[in-house]
């Protein structure tokens, strides 16, 4: 069965192949705020079963760095959101959520390489700590199991992560299953859900503790900020903000501004919404916690930007970076989504 998201990807080559997109790019001079998450081989992040949403491969994102520049300008996200700054081409801003290891290692070079500016927004417990997020622990530990040919022992387990009885399909693709109950743990209680993970690692029979080596060291953060990479916070524990109290959200952007600033010795304005998840009444505190800047994730352009504390970016990630058509009309606000 071809997909949707085939067709679209089809109509998107044929559009591209009627039409100069760069060109109508070019004339629009509209301004994008890009986010991305990690930069890591394909290979790796199929056999890690990696969110398709959540990676690109080093070459498509130094592709896309050229071509950015090709037809347009990169910048410090200060400066495509000052309206004082007139441009005549588009301009685009790199940021890059969580501050995954990879970032280091396959994104710093090719931003020193292009002289790209860029802000990393981190999760400072992750970063303290070393240890993976909950969600992609969960997932990477289910199919490293299903890579070990424990797939039996997977499906064993499943079903203490499963929220609703009948959720579960012993026939369905186990790695899948893992996400879609992983989706559901983030609107639970946090002690709802470490006490279904913990039962679910019991039963997988493995380490309880998140999995090391995913995330930036401080030491690595402190090289890329001596580098020119800025740095942001996404909160102390990436806690989604929806469904968090006025205090702990509060907590959560203060306790992070304060370990960046003391690790880096500067002011920490920058914040972006974990899950790009928000109420819309963040304002105010984030105001009151030093913020200047807060950014979700919209796939909008700068068309769309009325509030400092909500601005919109585009997700970019391999595939739909790897059709360029797809990846342009989207930047255009084609409906094709
Ligand atoms: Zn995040």
């Amino acid at each position: 069965m071809i997909s949707a998201f085939a067709i679209k990807q089809f109509v998107a080559r044929a559009i591209g192949f009627c039409t100069n997109l760069d060109k109508c790019l070019i004339r629009a001079r509209q301004c994008y705020v890009l986010c991305y998450h990690r930069v890591i081989p394909a290979n790796v992040a199929r056999t890690e079963h990696v969110h398709d949403a959540m990676w690109i491969a080093p070459e498509t994102f130094e592709a896309q760095v050229c071509w950015m520049q090709q037809i347009g300008e990169i910048v410090p996200y200060e400066r495509i959101l000052d309206p004082r700054f007139k441009n005549d081409w588009p301009l685009f801003a790199v940021t890059f959520d969580d501050g995954w290891k990879d970032n280091y290692r396959y994104a710093l070079p090719i931003l020193q390489k292009y002289k790209v500016p860029a802000i990393i927004f981190l999760v400072t417990s992750a970063i303290d700590t070393g240890e993976l997020f909950w969600p992609e622990d969960v997932v990477t530990k289910t199919q490293r199991e299903i890579n070990a040919g424990n797939r039996p022992k997977v499906l064993a387990a499943l079903p203490a992560l499963c929220l609703k009885e009948g959720n579960f399909n012993a026939e369905q693709q186990p790695a899948h299953q893992a996400e879609a109950f992983v989706e559901a743990l983030k609107w639970v209680s946090d002690g709802e859900r470490k006490r279904r993970i913990a039962a679910y690692y019991d039963r997988l029979g493995v380490e309880q503790k998140p999995l090391p080596g995913y995330v930036l060291s401080w030491d690595e953060v402190c090289q890329m900020h001596a580098a020119g990479i800025a740095f942001g916070s996404h909160t102390h524990t990436h806690r989604i903000l929806k469904y968090s109290s006025p205090v702990e959200i509060e907590e959560e952007l203060k306790r992070s501004r304060d370990i960046i600033a003391a690790r880096l010795h500067v002011p920490v304005q920058a914040f972006a919404y974990p899950n790009a998840s928000y109420k819309g009444n963040e304002r105010e505190i984030l105001a009151r916690c030093g913020y200047r800047y807060g950014f979700r994730i919209d796939n909008l352009s700068l068309r769309h930007y009325t509030d400092p504390y909500y601005i919109p970016r585009i997700i970019s990630y391999e595939s739909i970076v790897q059709n360029p058509d797809y990846f342009k009309l989207r930047l255009l606000e084609v409906p094709l989504y």
